[in-house]
């Protein structure tokens, strides 16, 4: 009898940036439980590890790779191993991002414009160069970037973040379209507020926690697994059609 609790991505290999916390944890304790080998990407090995585990300890299959997904040298590393390994991939989820600041653009220092972009714009195409041969190896294969409601609509006090995760969306649909003959689709998640360190900050100040949980109708923030699940239908042969989309995860919040 199956361990899993669905087989729906048995044996698929996928690759997991961003995997030591949060959203990227989630998905990648997801992905295993639907069958998925999962490779785990982030700097902290010592976090990786403890996904790491939680993944071997559940019967599931995971390898925990410190990389920075900025550096194209890192990255490599981590693509030299799968090819190695398995010599395909067919499932790519690019989650590594940060947000340091809540703060007007013109405070924000130009050092952290570069990290922002370096990381959330440079760590998703980094990592999506050198995935393609190994997915277009695949009869079929999917890229899921994890991009944000900042995508679609302007948020205060985090410009360069919006812009970033602005790139994404564009990349994605632009690369689904390239990269449709060579059977990758290509998808982006745009999640709305989600309980991570990433939104800890916000959280712990209870007044501009009120503030934003009262512009969400489903009134309160998300939960990481609700994005994980999305990112395992994306991934499955049950979205097999779906392509260049920007799935919004957000409890209502850009429906009005
Ligand atoms: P998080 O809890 O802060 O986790 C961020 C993850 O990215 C960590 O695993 C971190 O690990 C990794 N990371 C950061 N920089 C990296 C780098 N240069 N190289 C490799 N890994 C790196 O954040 P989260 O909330 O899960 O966010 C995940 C994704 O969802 C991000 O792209 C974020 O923009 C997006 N998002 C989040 C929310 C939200 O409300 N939480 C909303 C919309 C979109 P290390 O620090 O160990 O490297």
């Amino acid at each position: 009898m199956s361990i899993f609790k669905n087989d729906i991505l048995k044996g698929k290999i996928a690759l997991v940036t961003g995997a030591s916390r949060g959203i990227g944890r989630a998905i990648s304790v997801e992905l295993s439980k639907a069958g998925a080998h999962v490779i785990l990407v982030s700097r902290t090995l010592s976090l990786l590890r403890e996904t790491e585990e939680a993944i071997s300890s559940s019967g599931g299959w995971a390898k925990a790779l410190s990389a920075d997904v900025a550096s194209i040298n890192d990255v490599s590393k981590v693509f030299n191993f799968i090819e190695r390994e398995f010599g395909y991939l067919n499932i790519l989820v690019n989650s590594a991002g940060i947000s340091p600041h809540y703060t007007s653009f013109h405070k924000a220092p130009l050092e952290d414009w570069k990290e922002i972009i370096n990381t959330n714009i440079f760590g998703t195409f980094n990592c999506c160069k050198l995935a393609f041969p190994l997915l277009s190896k695949c009869s079929s294969s999917s890229i899921i970037n994890i991009s944000s409601i900042g995508g679609v609509i302007g948020l205060p006090r985090v410009a360069i973040y919006t812009a970033s995760k602005g790139a994404i969306v564009t990349f994605t649909k632009a690369i689904s379209i390239e990269w449709a003959p060579y059977n990758i689709r290509v998808n982006a998640i745009c999640p709305g507020f989600i309980e991570t360190d990433m939104t800890k900050g916000l959280s712990s100040k209870s007044e501009l926690k009120e503030q934003v949980i009262s512009r969400i109708p489903m009134g309160r923030f998300g939960k990481p697994e609700e994005v994980a699940k999305a990112a395992v239908f994306l991934a499955s042969d049950g979205a097999s059609y779906i392509t260049g989309h920007c799935l919004i995860i957000d409890g209502g919040w850009t429906a009005g």
